[in-house]
């Protein structure tokens, strides 16, 4: 068997993002309808052993880094057992997880022990009525405060904080997100919101892009292009001089990044999904539970990984019937 995974475009595939739930406990406006989505059965979804098999076959075939995502992580029953079993595949070097942080504070201790070295954690604003107005979860904020300072306190590094760009919405808070990396040593990124089924108006009227965002903060001070933190996938980093933290972001939509992509996905029910989007995605679920082989699938996977994502603005055509980014984890 090979131990590495090249695509049919050269690019190296080290990097496995895994989906344990498609359910969330917030409903972000760009992210989830109000009224949530049809959920997933529950012998649908792989239980962890499942998804420990599943990364260590692909560990032995060059498997490096896996990063756990929803839906929302942290509401799955006892996420660190999964953490622990995923710690123990040889070849797998690093673990992270993206979360609302909503429940972060009382599971940071037990994931940190169990094995989880790093933390992105989402947060649009910096106001408590705000956030909860975005995520339509009044009580929110102060959670997600506590699960920040929680990540903190146990040591993830480096922390990253994710930041959905909406005109109108948060925009005005650019510059205060830019202001957190001048006292604390976090990655604050940028995202630029992506259309998806759910999200057609919002992500058309409200659409605005990194380059604004990153001129808006050089009015404040001028910017250095700078190394990012381990494990960057295809974020650009920049740094106000002297900054113990840095500013990044990610543009899906005006500059293509998927040259640099190191990933594949897995979903909840076992789905390996080379691209975010668009339809192309293997059955590894019900392969695995009949006993047979995953080397092949994968390596098919593998080949047929397509060069780019073809999404438009206003158009859910080149997400290939994503309604949310929550079902195949973001
Ligand atoms: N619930 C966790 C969280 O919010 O971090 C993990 C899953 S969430 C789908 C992963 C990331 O995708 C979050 O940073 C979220 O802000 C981002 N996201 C969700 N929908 C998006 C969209 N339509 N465009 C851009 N980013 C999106
Ligand atoms: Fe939930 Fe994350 Fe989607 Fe927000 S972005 S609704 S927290 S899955």
């Amino acid at each position: 068997m090979n131990d590495t995974m090249v695509d049919g475009f050269g690019r190296r595939i080290e990097y496995l993002r895994i989906s344990v739930t498609d359910k969330c406990n917030l409903r972000c406006v760009y992210c989830m309808p109000m009224e949530g989505l049809p959920w997933l059965k529950r012998a649908e979804i792989l239980s962890y052993e499942e998804i420990v098999e599943i990364v260590r076959v692909m560990a032995g075939m060059g498997l490096k880094r896996v990063r756990l995502t929803g839906g929302e992580p942290l509401i799955r029953r006892d996420l660190h057992k999964l953490v622990a079993g995923l710690r123990a595949v040889p070849g797998i070097e690093n673990i992270a997880l993206s979360t609302n942080a909503v429940l972060l504070d009382e599971q940071a201790e037990s994931l940190r022990d169990a094995g989880v070295d790093r933390v992105n954690i989402s947060l649009d604003s910096l106001r408590p009525e705000r956030v909860e107005r975005i995520a339509r979860r009044p009580g929110s904020f102060e959670k997600i405060m506590a699960g920040l300072a929680a990540a903190e306190r146990v040591g993830f590094e480096p922390l990253k904080v994710n930041v959905v760009l909406m005109r109108g919405e948060n925009d005005d808070e650019i510059e205060s997100f830019a202001e957190l990396t001048r006292t604390n040593p976090w990655h604050v990124r940028f995202i630029e919101v992506m259309p998806t089924g759910s999200n057609l108006q919002l992500s058309a009227d409200q659409f605005l892009s990194c380059d604004e965002a990153l001129e808006r903060l050089r009015r404040v001070e001028r910017l250095e292009p700078t190394e990012g933190p381990t494990g960057n996938g295809p974020a650009a980093y920049y740094r106000y001089p002297g900054a113990p933290g840095t500013i990044g972001v990610i543009t899906p939509m005006s500059h293509n990044f998927c040259g640099a992509c190191n990933r594949m996905r897995l979903t909840a029910d076992g789905q390996l999904r080379p691209c975010l989007f668009g339809a192309i995605q293997t059955n590894l679920r019900d392969p695995l539970r009949a006993g047979e082989d995953l080397v092949p699938l994968i390596e098919h996977t593998l080949r047929i990984k397509p060069e780019r994502h073809y999404l438009e603005q206003g158009s859910d055509v080149g997400s290939g019937g994503l309604v949310a980014l929550s079902q195949t984890g973001g």
